[in-house]
């Protein structure tokens, strides 16, 4: 037995074993654990001296229980006695087995001992556990409509991107994905032009020295990819940070230019573990709708009120109106005075305080400041956090960022990262789970398709898809030699919006017929007024269902 912690939702337990465990066995495993909550044990935690319980796990052949302890540092641990078995953790545990009443295991994986590739691959047993029966039921529910969901299997079944091992955790995007890609680009850049931001452009591959100015490359190098030419080190930039600095410091401002407001889509690449990445919500490559506020500390309140109003418009907009507030305060690792942090922290919790709930997150905060982070709740529940604000009061001193005051005096400005959306390719993840597909007018790749029932019905078709193509709906044609059944059950499929059927009536009456994706017949339409209630439902961003619009 390795190590077993708690997860959320549930647990898991990676143990080295010399056969490969099916699901079979999980059944098996999960009977014997029925049969052993029906004993009604007593568990007891003894605290025991730390070279004490090293031998008694030598002797009992515990090998990874022994390396786990080799790198505790307290001289007592704590061992909890479940009838035979002993196991090593700080608990609590139930105190009798008889509290376990309704749990399942889910599923097998593989997993390093430590995480490390070059360690020994472990057989990892995920299980879940809850109150009572009913709790049990309703999170497997949650379970398989996330599965449903899964933006993974959406996006290829919907031909929006894909993923490949030779280049991990990095979107290859299709063209519809990309089109989606694209107008959620265009729709940040519309509220950060109403929001007072200038966009701008900064390089992906930057000179070491400047990372070594601002910071990362002593406190984040594990996480960058880096490159070398003619004796000179480089990063590709996992943030975007540094470069905005650069574009500041190429003017001088003086207070009365504050603040400024630049914003960037900005590539990014991290280097996650390839263990961690997950479709598009764990990536190596993204690209933040990042931005940093360069201002006075006595516009800091005021900016930072602007950002988190953007964060509300935005949500709202895609369809997310749960959102919670978290507040992250000094981490261990920093840069930075005491003091400094506590101006930092002290700004936000007053603007928080003045209208929000919020939470506090201690020591969670970034190297360079605290930050507020904004979780939304989707449509089944889950919590994703998407946007930050970050206050930064280190960074424009590394970087020799500078303002003339009201008396003439050069001084060092305060920097606010923000984020909305945080990552696209994730919040573009977590848009396809949310609608399972099933995209918002606004927002479809494909927003119609029009159909043709025979040959003789092409020419008014491709008529058809030329308006309004003109008009600007992202218009399809399927004029393929099919029964009319299996197209419609296609474009069904594909979720595509609206499906305009073209057959002899529809000729002669200069009318199409409309069926929406979920299958209703909405009759026909004449092709003005058609497009007039198409556009009126994407200007409008309309998040309802399609059928009350048609
Ligand atoms: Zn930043």
């Amino acid at each position: 037995m390795a190590i077993g912690p708690v997860i959320e939702d549930g647990f898991y337990y990676d143990i080295d074993l010399d056969i490969q465990l099916t699901p079979e066995d999980l059944r098996k495993i999960e009977q014997r654990m029925v049969k052993l909550v029906k004993t009604a044990y007593a568990v007891e935690k003894k605290m025991t001296p730390r070279k004490k319980a090293i031998e008694l796990f030598k002797q009992r052949g515990e090998h990874y229980k022994v390396l786990l302890l080799e790198d505790i540092t307290d001289d007592e641990v704590g061992l909890y006695y479940h009838q035979e078995y002993i196991d090593l953790c700080r608990g609590p545990h139930v105190p009798n087995i008889r509290f376990c009443k309704a749990f399942k295991l889910t599923h097998l994986a593989g997993a390093y001992w430590r995480g490390n590739a070059k360690n020994k691959m472990l057989q990892r047993i995920y299980g879940t556990a809850w109150e009572n029966t009913q709790a049990l039921e309703h999170h497997l529910v949650m379970l398989a409509e996330a599965e449903k969901r899964d933006h993974r299997k959406l996006g290829k079944r919907l031909d929006l991107f894909h993923l490949q091992e030779e280049s991990p955790g990095m979107a290859f995007w299709h063209k519809k994905g990309w089109t989606l890609f694209q107008l959620m680009e265009q729709y940040m850049r519309q509220k950060i032009h109403e929001y007072g931001y200038q966009e701008i452009r900064t390089p992906q591959v930057l000179d070491r020295t400047l990372w070594e100015k601002s910071g990362h490359w002593d406190k984040f190098s594990e996480n960058m990819f880096t490159t070398h030419t003619e004796n000179r080190d480089y990063a590709v930039k996992p943030m975007n940070c540094p470069g905005h600095v650069q574009v500041y410091n190429q003017a001088l401002y003086s207070y009365r230019d504050l603040p400024l407001r630049l914003a960037e889509f900005g590539l990014c690449h991290r280097n996650e573990p390839s263990g961690t990445l997950h479709g598009l919500m764990r990536v190596r490559s993204f690209t933040q709708d990042d931005a940093h506020i360069f201002c006075t500390p006595e516009q800091i309140q005021e900016e930072v009120q602007g950002c988190i109003d953007m964060v509300f418009d935005v949500y709202q907009d895609f369809g997310f109106d749960k959102i919670s507030i978290k507040l992250s305060t000094r981490p261990e690792q920093r840069v930075g005075s005491d003091q400094v942090w506590d101006l930092a922290e002290n700004i936000l919790i007053k603007i928080l305080d003045k209208k929000y709930e919020w939470e506090l997150q201690e020591g969670e905060g970034a190297f360079y400041g605290p930050k507020i982070e904004f979780t939304l709740t989707d449509a089944i529940g889950r919590k994703w956090q998407c946007g930050t604000v970050q206050l930064d009061f280190s960074m424009p001193e590394r970087l020799d960022a500078h303002y003339i005051d009201t008396e003439s005096n050069k001084q060092v400005p305060i920097m606010i990262h923000r984020a909305i959306l945080g990552s696209l390719e994730r919040f573009i993840g977590i848009l396809i789970e949310q609608y399972e597909g099933n995209l918002p007018l606004w927002l479809a790749p494909t927003q119609a398709v029009v159909i043709n029932i025979s040959d003789t019905h092409k020419d008014y078709a491709q008529a058809i898809v030329n308006k309004l193509s003109q008009i600007g709906i992202r218009t399809e044609n399927d004029f393929r030699n099919e029964k009319i059944g299996y197209k419609i059950r296609e474009h069904t499929m594909q979720k595509i919006p609206l499906i305009l059927i073209v057959g002899d009536k529809e000729v002669s009456n200069k009318t199409v017929a409309l069926r929406l994706r979920n299958g209703e017949d909405k009759g026909s339409y004449k092709i003005d007024d058609l497009c007039t209630k198409i556009l009126q439902t994407i200007k409008e961003k309309s998040l309802a269902d399609l059928s009350t619009h048609f």
